[in-house]
């Protein structure tokens, strides 16, 4: 996922472009389609570029609670100054800076977008927000309609109560 500098020179602020899955390994995620969209906002300021981006992709993922497939579209946010200035002002960690030698000409965009897919990715796991789970008893899909379990519970409970009651009139 190789970007040219002059690329961003010339981008007058934004740049879009797609590219596939394949040119970073992602290995762990399930896509529905194989190219990832990246929007790019870039401000230069001399030799120093930041780059702020969302990267959209459609993945197919496992929802904890019900182990359903569903599509999930992530939109995941990412920023990363480009320098060759290896002082770097205090306050950044080495995953929000590359650093480029000065005569170099191109970069790799690819480990900060796996990064932030990944990252994105980790925060939702369940296919909407009040998925009902499977029911523990019987493991029906409670999304797709109820089971009898519940009621079933409740006929249980009378029926050992009934028990005890004649018991103790005996
Ligand atoms: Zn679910
Ligand atoms: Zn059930």
């Amino acid at each position: 996922m190789k970007l040219k500098l002059t690329d961003l020179v010339n981008s007058q602020g934004t740049l879009e472009f797609n590219f596939s899955v394949g040119d970073i390994s992602l290995e762990e995620i399930n896509p529905v389609t194989i190219g990832i969209q990246l929007k790019l906002n870039i401000q230069q300021s001399g030799p120093n570029f930041k780059i702020t981006g969302t990267a959209n992709l459609i993945l197919t993922e496992m929802c904890d609670r019900c182990l359903d497939n569903y599509k999930l579209d992530i939109k995941a946010p990412f920023s990363i100054f480009v320098t060759t200035q290896k002082s770097l002002k205090p306050g950044f960690s080495e995953s929000d800076v590359i650093l480029l030698e000065t005569n170099q000409r191109d970069f790799n965009l690819g480990p900060t977008v796996h990064d932030a897919i990944l990252l994105e990715r980790s925060i939702k796991n369940l296919c909407k927000e009040d998925c009902l789970g499977l029911c523990s008893n019987c493991g029906v899909n409670l999304n797709n309609g109820y089971c009898n379990c519940a009621s079933k519970k409740i006929d249980e409970k009378w029926a050992s109560l009934i028990e005890i009651n004649f018991s103790h009139s005996e």
